[in-house]
């Protein structure tokens, strides 16, 4: 943990918060809404609050691209939610239904979903189509959103692990 500041948008009211380094930003609450910046599950983003989110937040920002229709996607739904709950707060989680934001899926080519977009300071960082499991979305995030925090630390040594064996398959 750095000593620097962070900057958080609050899933709630898409407010920024400034979260000083040696605090713990899972107790944190937001300065606006008073809600907790993290805990909850993925929060739902629209075109607006989703630019401020890959914009502002200090830290990367996941956002899993998915529609009430796609069996596939609310299969991954808890997957997701168990996930991000380890992850938080050294990653911000979201959800973009693209039926209700079909400019966003249009703006970021999202030819099937679920897709998984992962942000850092409003760049693309790593993009993934298909369902995964918990394992895969661990080492997917790890490998892309490296990070000195514990949370990507442990279960190094299976990432590694997976890594080869992907790059094996033909
Ligand atoms: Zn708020």
């Amino acid at each position: 943990m750095n000593e620097e500041i962070r900057h958080i948008v609050c899933p709630h009211c898409t407010s920024l918060n400034r979260i000083p380094g040696e605090k713990d930003a899972r107790k944190a609450k937001c300065g606006h809404c008073h809600q907790a910046l993290f805990g909850g599950p993925p929060a739902s983003v629209s075109a607006t609050s989703f630019a401020t989110h890959i914009q502002r937040n200090d830290i990367p920002v996941v956002v899993d691209f998915w529609a009430e229709w796609c069996g596939p996607c609310k299969a991954m739904a808890p997957v997701y939610e168990r996930v991000a709950s380890e992850f938080e707060p050294e990653l911000r989680f979201l959800k973009v239904d693209t039926e209700s934001e079909p400019e966003l899926s249009a703006r970021y080519n999202i030819r099937s979903i679920p897709t998984l977009m992962l942000f850092r300071k409003g760049n693309v960082v790593a993009q993934q189509a298909g369902a995964m499991g918990a394992e895969g979305l661990r080492s997917w995030l790890r490998r892309h959103a490296a990070s000195n925090t514990p949370a990507f630390q442990s279960g190094w040594a299976t990432t590694t692990v997976l890594m080869l064996t992907n790059s094996l398959m033909p």
